[in-house]
């Protein structure tokens, strides 16, 4: 067999962190957030690990963890256990992390995505474990790695910070694949409002276990990729190593089982210099086995929002939605329960969701806010959407009234301030501009007459100055259709 002939499978299992939103640490009431607050201004005896100090189990993280759990398809295991990760490192002060490794609140949950065919396919999820987070080294090197640094610093603020662990099968055989699963998870997560999963602020971490299978019964060894903390990061990183992999394996060559950093600057995947070496475990003695009751379980469970795929599927089917429109729309929770909201106040939902992913949108992403925070509340959009389906505000005329209700006026005084005339013009109105209009353009009307206008520009600028009088309150087809009727007289 030829090397051309030969074809690579990747096969591909996610690990992926998650900060668990709380308002204290895992294991005591220091302050989950730090933004911008100083370094080590956050920290106590407990979350250092300082000795003598005893951890105690927020019982909101397990709440949090159920509910991501749950989000995700899984069960939810009881009682389980927290063990300690023994290694030596200068951001964990304790000498050991605290972790349910093997032993998760959640396992055996599942995802949807689409495979690269466009076929669904199910991507399932090992277990889902609680563990605490580690301090965070800064580097005095320019592009802050440790390379070439001269100091180093250790900010503990992160320290404790509760972490979901979310593992993967390897069921992912492309990086288009990846991308989808992570972008499906956070979506999910959010919804339930387990995490803010706020990249950005390092929320949401990836790495990923990469082997190939050949078409030759070759199977190239796992490489654990790590260091990933965008998507874009996660699909350049499975990119490069698949070919690189399979770069190794047409040469004949072994890929060895290893643990690789992505260089996000260089796009490129190093082999880690520090050698992986085994990590002890051990029951971690000052935790007691942590038992959730079925009731609390069914408690969590009961606050589950609809989640983003079953409200897409609901929007398409009963009230007669694009994918593509409801896909926007159920995006973020807050933009859907907004929708929602519009039509329980009797808006029709397609030119609703219309209003939404234009206006609406368009001004939450000009000023970073979020749905709850637009001025506009959905009684009011709500109103605006009846009104022009009535016949009793044209579609010209609301744009402003909305620019209006955009500064916080409700609708009502938005109509006022904007001009704006509801109940549309009668006939008897609308002909008396017309003819004023005509009369005042002699020479465009000589024009439309003689054959000139082919192109009906001409036309068009007459019902734009109508328009403009009426101030948008006349409707476009019987604005035309005025004209024409008094042209032909
Ligand atoms: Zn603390």
């Amino acid at each position: 067999m030829s090397d051309k002939e030969l074809t690579f499978t990747p096969v591909i299992g996610i690990e992926i962190h998650i900060q668990l939103k709380t308002k204290s640490k895992i294991f005591c009431t220091c302050s989950a957030d730090y933004t911008n607050d100083e370094p080590n201004s956050h920290i106590c005896p407990v979350c250092m690990g300082l000795p003598g100090s005893l951890p105690v189990l927020n019982r909101a993280v397990v709440q949090q963890g159920m509910l991501a759990g749950l989000a995700l398809n899984c069960s939810i295991v009881s009682p389980t256990l927290f063990f300690r990760k023994s290694y030596y490192y200068p951001d964990l002060p304790k000498g050991f992390q605290t972790t349910q490794s093997d032993l998760p609140i959640a396992a055996s949950g599942w995802l949807m995505i689409s495979d690269d065919a466009g076929s669904p396919k199910k991507v399932r999820i090992n277990r889902l474990h609680l563990e605490e987070d580690v301090g965070k080294l800064h580097h005095s090197a320019s592009d802050g790695r440790l390379e070439g640094a001269e100091t180093s610093w250790v900010d503990y603020n992160r320290s404790g910070l509760p972490l979901a662990e979310i593992v993967s099968e390897p069921d992912i055989s492309s990086a288009r694949e990846a991308v989808e699963y992570v972008t499906a998870l956070r979506r999910r997560v959010r919804y339930a409002g387990a995490s803010d999963v706020d990249l950005e602020k390092g929320m949401m971490r990836f790495d990923a276990n990469v082997s190939m299978k050949c078409s030759d019964g070759r199977w190239g060894r796992k490489v654990e990729v790590k260091n990933m903390n965008s998507f874009r990061a996660l699909e350049r990183a499975i990119e490069f190593e698949i070919k690189r992999q399979i770069k190794v394996m047409r040469e004949g060559g072994e890929v060895l089982q290893e643990t690789r950093h992505w260089n996000d600057a260089k796009e490129v995947t190093r082999a880690s210099r520090v050698k992986e070496f085994y990590r002890k475990f051990i029951v971690e003695p000052d935790l007691p086995p942590m038992v959730v009751t079925p009731e609390w379980i069914e408690r969590v469970k009961a606050t589950l929002p609809e989640m983003p795929d079953q409200k897409m599927a609901r929007y398409v089917k009963e009230l007669g939605l694009t994918e593509v429109d409801a896909s926007v729309l159920t995006d973020s929770r807050d933009v859907a329960e907004y929708f929602e909201a519009c039509i329980a106040c009797g808006a029709n939902p397609v030119r609703a969701g219309n209003w939404i992913r234009t206006e609406i949108l368009r001004f939450m992403g000009e000023r970073q806010v979020g749905a709850g925070d637009v001025p506009v509340k959905p009684e009011a959009l709500a109103e605006l959407v009846r009104s022009v389906d009535d016949g009793n505000l044209s579609t010209t005329a609301a744009k402003t009234v909305f620019e209006a209700m955009l500064e916080g006026l409700p609708f009502a005084e938005a109509v006022k301030k904007s001009g704006a005339v509801t109940g549309g013009l009668d006939a008897d109105a609308l002909a008396k501009v017309v003819s004023e209009i005509l009369a005042g353009n002699a020479d465009v009307i000589e024009e439309i007459k003689s054959g000139k206008d082919t192109k009906g520009k001409k036309m068009k600028f007459l019902q734009g100055l109508v328009m403009r009088e009426t101030k948008g309150q006349a409707r476009p087809d019987e604005v035309s259709a005025a004209i024409e009727a008094s042209l032909k007289s």
